[in-house]
């Protein structure tokens, strides 16, 4: 399969049962609010090329981002400080990210998440977690990553065991998760450079925790790393 046929399959997953009635829940009550639009409520595919040799990850997609565009990261302010940095650092062609069909194009970078549907509470269960790390293991099988910025410790958390799942040998103690850490990964298909960012979320970027500045110094060096 390529890419497409796999985003094309999991946009219709149902293999969740609590994330399903919540992703059409959210959609169900907000679809009014946002009457002009299409209010996705399902599975939200990875975004970006094939040729991508830089990840970009978080954990889920968020109830009122990425579950109302269909777009990973698209429609919250969460992705407006995501988009702004990759747009700083020359890796999306615009800052901003609105709607899908709003005009955006990422270079060599795809972002992707362990867990394809909004969770209740931004939380997962371990199961939905295992479950949906099968999709991020195919699809890091169709794409030849060799740098990964992960954001915030639980996208770290659920990540680091779909790379060992994918091939790439995640050590024993699991590497800790930090603002700027880099671990380097070997792997079958070569190594993955891993680094950590602080999430894009409000509650980090409203307090300064984590500055447009930060984030765009973690994205160059993992651009830098991927070859790009
Ligand atoms: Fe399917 Fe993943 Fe959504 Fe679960 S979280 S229903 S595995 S797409």
């Amino acid at each position: 399969p390529t890419l497409d046929h796999l985003d094309a399959a999991l946009v219709d997953c149902r293999a969740c049962p609590r994330l399903v009635a919540w992703r059409e829940l959210v959609a169900r009550e907000k679809r009014a609010a946002y009457r002009d639009e299409e209010y996705w409520g399902r599975p939200v595919p990875g975004l970006g090329p094939a040729d991508a040799s830089l990840l970009v990850v978080g954990l889920a997609p968020a109830a009122h981002g990425g579950n109302r565009t269909g777009r990973m990261f698209t429609g919250d302010r969460s992705g407006d400080v995501l988009f702004a940095a990759l747009h700083a650092v020359g890796l999306a062609n615009q800052p901003t990210a609105v709607h899908r069909g709003d005009g955006l194009e990422l270079f060599h970078t795809r972002i992707t998440a362990p867990v394809h549907c909004a969770p209740p509470d931004n939380k997962p269960t371990p199961a939905e977690r295992d479950t949906c790390g099968a999709w991020l293991r195919a699809e890091l099988a169709l794409l030849r990553p060799r740098a990964a910025v992960v954001l915030g410790a639980f996208g770290w958390q659920a990540l680091l065991p779909v790379l060992a799942g994918a091939g790439w040998q995640v050590p024993r103690p699991r590497p800790r998760f930090g603002h700027g850490v880099h671990v380097e990964l070997a792997g079958e298909r070569g190594p993955l450079h891993l680094f950590g960012s602080y999430h894009v979320s409000q509650q980090n970027t409203f307090t300064g925790k984590l500055t447009p500045a930060m984030l765009e110094d973690v994205l160059r060096r993992a651009a830098h790393a991927a070859g790009i």
